[in-house]
C-alpha cells in the first residue's frame, strides 16, 4: 500500500524553491480528520511579479521551441503522472478529503489530457488566405498568447490543472500556476515532476496564496491569458478586474445541473445517474446534478428508490474502499452546507432523508454531511438556484417535456444537464434546448480529454479539453504580402 509522501511546499518561480517566510505561510489541513499537513507560502504581490517575470523570460525561448518538442515533455510528464498516481491520488485525497478511487482515476485522467495535447502541440497549423486579388499571398499563424495565469479551485486539483496546463504548454504559453489555499499539495508535488520531464527553466512557476496573490495575478497587465476555475464571485472579481487591463479571460464556475428523468427512461440506470450526480464526491463538483427533475408519473418510485440507496450510503475514511462518500472539503464547506439545507426548510421544501451530519461516533473528527433529499422544491427556491456545493438533492416534479425543459434553463447557471429516456427524437430534441455548455443523455459525469467542456451564463465561458481548449492560449495572427511591385494610391485603403 502506498503510504502518504507529503512534498516539498515552497513556491516553484524560475526553477527555483522559494523559501517560506514564517510569517507568512497558510497552514493546510486534511478534511479527514482535522490533521496539521503542511505550511504553504501566502504569496505577496512582489513574488508574483517576480514568478510573472520568470515566465515572460523563459517565454522568449519557450517560444521558439518545435511543437513535436514540447509534445514529447508533455508526453513524458504524462508518463511520470501515471507512474506517480498512487501517491498523487493519495496526497490529493488527504488534501481535500475525496474519495480515494475518484482521485486515482482523476490522475489517470491527468495523464490522458496532457497525452491528448501533446498530440495536438505539433498541428496547430495556420491557412492560406485565398483574397480577392491575384497579387497577394495571405496566411494565418496561431501563435501561443504569451504567460497564462491558472488559477484553480480545491475540489479536484490535479484534474484542473490538467485542463488548463496541458493545452497551454501545448499552444506554448509559459505559465503561473496558483492552486487553491484549501488543497495545493498536489500542484507542489507536480513541480518536481514538471522538473523531471525536463520542462525548461521559468516555464512553469507555481505560486500559492490567498487573495494577495489571486490580485496580482489577475491585475498584471504582461499576462497574455487568465484561466480561472472557482466560485461565481472569484469569476466576477477576476472579470472586473481583467477589464482594467484587458486581459482575456476563462470562467470555469459553478453550476446547478439538472438531471431530467422522463418517463420512458430505464429507470435502473437513471436512478444511478442521479446517485453519480449527487452523492459522488460528497456533490462537491460543478458539475453536480443537482437538481432531479423527474415525470410526474414517476417520481413517486424514483425518489424512493434514490432514497434508499442514500440512507445506506456509507460515510467515512475517503482512503477505504468501502467508503462511498467522504467528508466535505472544510469546516467552513460543512457550515455552508447545513446552511443552505436550512433555507431549504424555510422555503417549504420537504426533506426526505439526511439533512445534518452523520450521527455516527466513529468516525473521525472530519466534515461530514449526510446525503440529504428534499423533494417538493419549488423551482424558484433558493436550494433550486443556488449552488450548495455538497450532497444535497432537490427534487421537482415535471408534467411534460415542455416544463421539463423550462424548469432546466431557469436558473442562472449551465454547465451541465443530463437526460434520460429512450426516445431518440425526444433525446435530440431536448439536448437542443438546454442551454448548458454539456449535455448527457443516459449518462451523467462522463469526462473526456477530447470532448470540450464549460459554461454558459453565470457558469462562465470559454472551453477546456478538446481542441477548442488549444484557442484559449492561442492567437491568430494574419500576415498580408503584397506580390505585385506597385506603387499604390496612398490616399485610399487598398481592399
Ligand atoms: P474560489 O472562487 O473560492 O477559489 C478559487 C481560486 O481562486 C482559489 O485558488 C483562490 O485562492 C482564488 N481566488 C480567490 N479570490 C481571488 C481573487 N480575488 N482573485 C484571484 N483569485 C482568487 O472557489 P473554490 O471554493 O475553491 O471552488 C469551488 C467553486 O469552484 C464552486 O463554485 C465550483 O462550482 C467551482 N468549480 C467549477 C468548475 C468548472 O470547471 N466549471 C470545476 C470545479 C469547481
Amino acid at each position: 500500500m502506498t503510504s502518504l509522501s507529503l512534498p516539498d511546499t515552497r513556491m516553484l518561480i524560475d526553477a527555483s524553491r522559494v523559501p517560506l517566510d514564517h510569517g507568512r505561510t497558510i497552514t493546510v489541513t486534511s478534511p479527514i480528520d482535522g490533521s496539521h499537513l503542511a505550511e504553504v507560502a501566502d504569496a505577496t504581490a512582489a513574488q508574483v511579479h517576480d514568478a510573472i517575470s520568470a515566465a515572460e523570460r523563459a517565454f522568449v525561448s519557450w517560444r521558439k521551441v518545435s511543437g513535436s518538442e514540447r509534445a514529447r515533455l508533455l508526453h513524458r510528464l504524462a508518463d511520470l503522472i501515471d507512474r506517480n498516481s498512487d501517491e498523487l491520488a493519495l496526497l490529493e485525497t488527504t488534501d481535500n478529503g475525496k474519495l480515494l478511487r475518484e482521485t486515482s482515476t482523476q490522475a489517470r485522467f491527468a495523464a490522458r489530457n496532457y497525452r491528448f495535447f501533446a498530440g495536438a502541440a505539433d498541428k496547430l497549423y495556420g491557412h492560406t488566405v485565398p483574397l480577392d486579388g491575384w497579387d497577394t499571398f495571405d496566411y494565418t499563424s496561431r501563435e501561443p498568447v504569451g504567460v497564462a495565469v491558472l488559477i484553480t479551485a480545491w475540489n479536484s486539483p490535479m484534474q484542473l490543472l490538467a485542463n488548463k496546463l496541458a493545452p497551454a504548454l501545448a499552444a506554448g504559453c509559459t505559465v503561473v500556476v496558483k492552486p487553491s489555499e484549501i488543497a495545493p499539495l498536489t500542484t507542489l508535488r507536480l513541480a518536481n515532476l514538471v522538473a523531471e520531464a525536463g520542462f525548461p527553466d521559468g516555464v512553469v512557476n507555481i505560486v500559492t496564496g490567498g487573495l494577495e496573490a489571486g490580485v496580482a495575478l489577475t491585475t498584471d497587465p504582461r499576462v497574455g491569458r487568465i484561466s480561472f476555475t472557482g466560485s461565481v464571485a472569484t469569476g466576477q472579481a477576476i472579470g472586473r478586474a481583467a477589464a482594467g487591463t484587458l486581459v482575456p479571460v476563462t470562467l470555469e464556475l459553478g453550476g446547478k445541473s439538472a438531471n431530467i428523468v422522463f418517463e420512458d427512461a430505464d429507470l435502473d440506470r437513471a436512478v444511478t445517474g442521479a446517485v453519480a450526480g449527487i452523492f459522488a464526491a460528497g456533490g462537491q463538483t460543478c458539475i453536480a446534478g443537482s437538481r432531479l427533475l423527474v415525470h410526474d408519473s414517476i417520481a413517486d418510485i424514483v425518489t424512493e428508490r434514490i432514497a434508499d440507496i442514500a440512507r445506506r450510503i456509507i460515510i467515512g475514511d475517503p482512503r477505504a474502499d468501502t467508503t462511498q462518500m467522504g467528508p466535505v472539503a472544510s469546516a467552513l464547506q460543512q457550515e455552508r452546507i447545513l446552511s443552505m439545507v436550512n433555507d431549504a426548510f424555510v422555503d417549504g421544501s420537504r426533506l426526505l432523508v439526511g439533512g445534518g451530519v452523520p450521527d455516527n461516533p466513529s468516525l473521525p473528527a472530519g466534515s461530514y454531511v449526510q446525503p440529504t433529499i428534499f423533494t417538493e422544491v419549488a423551482p424558484e427556491s433558493r436550494l433550486a438556484q443556488q449552488e450548495v456545493f455538497g450532497p444535497v438533492l432537490a427534487v421537482t416534479r415535471f408534467h411534460d417535456e415542455e416544463e421539463a425543459i423550462a424548469i432546466a434553463n431557469g436558473t442562472e447557471f449551465g454547465l451541465a444537464s443530463g437526460v434520460w429516456t429512450k426516445d431518440l427524437s425526444r433525446a435530440h430534441r431536448v439536448a437542443r434546448e438546454l442551454v448548458a455548455g454539456t449535455v448527457w443523455v443516459n449518462t451523467y459525469r462522463y469526462s473526456a480529454a477530447q470532448a470540450p467542456f464549460g459554461g454558459v451564463k453565470r457558469s462562465g465561458y470559454g472551453r477546456e479539453r478538446g481542441l477548442e481548449a488549444l484557442d484559449e492560449y492561442l492567437r491568430t495572427k494574419n500576415v498580408l504580402i503584397d506580390l505585385s511591385d506597385t506603387v499604390r494610391d496612398p490616399f485610399a485603403i487598398k481592399a
